[in-house]
């Protein structure tokens, strides 16, 4: 049997509550849950990563859900899809003005400005513990990373104090604003 104490249950109870006015919000405003989060993927993701299969790996899901939420977005004007010029078989996906627009009235930003209300350290602690929280119901190797370029071992700074940097595994330059994006090949350095 599972035990636990008064307020860890309390806590669990916030989380679940939260959870679900979240996403009445989020239905309110005319798309599920799975459609926000690609769109926040869209927003956050290098271009390395904005990809059906990095999509689907945001989502924890199939390719084949991760398809269904991709097509459902296209079709109300708020992804946009062109071929990758690194793979011809593949596609890289952008988000477009409007898709760009409803992310300003994204329920889960409101949700973070509470959060930032708290005293720093509060928020602090309170991000560390549910990382943790999470990372022990889901496993953290099971996850790709999605971290910035900081820290990859891939990533080489240009000289010259801009923040731009090359990347190893993909060739390429990483401009300065794209570099603390989140990339779903991300290695640990
Ligand atoms: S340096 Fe690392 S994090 Fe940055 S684009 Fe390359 S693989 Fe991704």
């Amino acid at each position: 049997m599972i035990t636990s104490s008064p307020a860890a249950a309390r806590a669990s109870r916030a989380i679940e509550r939260i959870g679900r006015l979240l996403r009445e919000r989020e239905n309110e405003a005319g798309l599920n849950p799975a459609q926000w989060e690609a769109l926040r993927c869209l927003s956050l993701a290098n271009r390395f990563s904005r990809s059906p299969s990095a999509v689907a790996a945001w989502l924890a899901t199939t390719r084949g859900t991760a398809s269904q939420t991709l097509i459902a977005l296209e079709r109300k004007g708020l992804v946009a899809r062109a071929a990758d010029p690194r793979d011809k078989r593949g596609s890289r996906l952008e988000l477009t003005v409007a898709g760009q627009g409803i992310l300003d009235s994204d329920p889960l930003a409101s949700v973070a400005e509470t959060i930032a209300g708290l005293p720093p350290l509060h928020t602090v602690a309170l991000g560390q513990s549910l990382a943790q929280i999470l990372d022990d119901l889901l496993g953290a190797s099971s996850r790709p990373g999605f971290h910035a370029c900081a820290g990859c071992r891939n990533f080489a700074v240009v000289a010259g104090g801009s923040g731009e940097g090359r990347c190893g595994r993909f060739d390429a330059v990483v401009a300065t604003d794209e570099a603390t994006r989140a990339c779903i090949a991300h290695e640990a350095a």
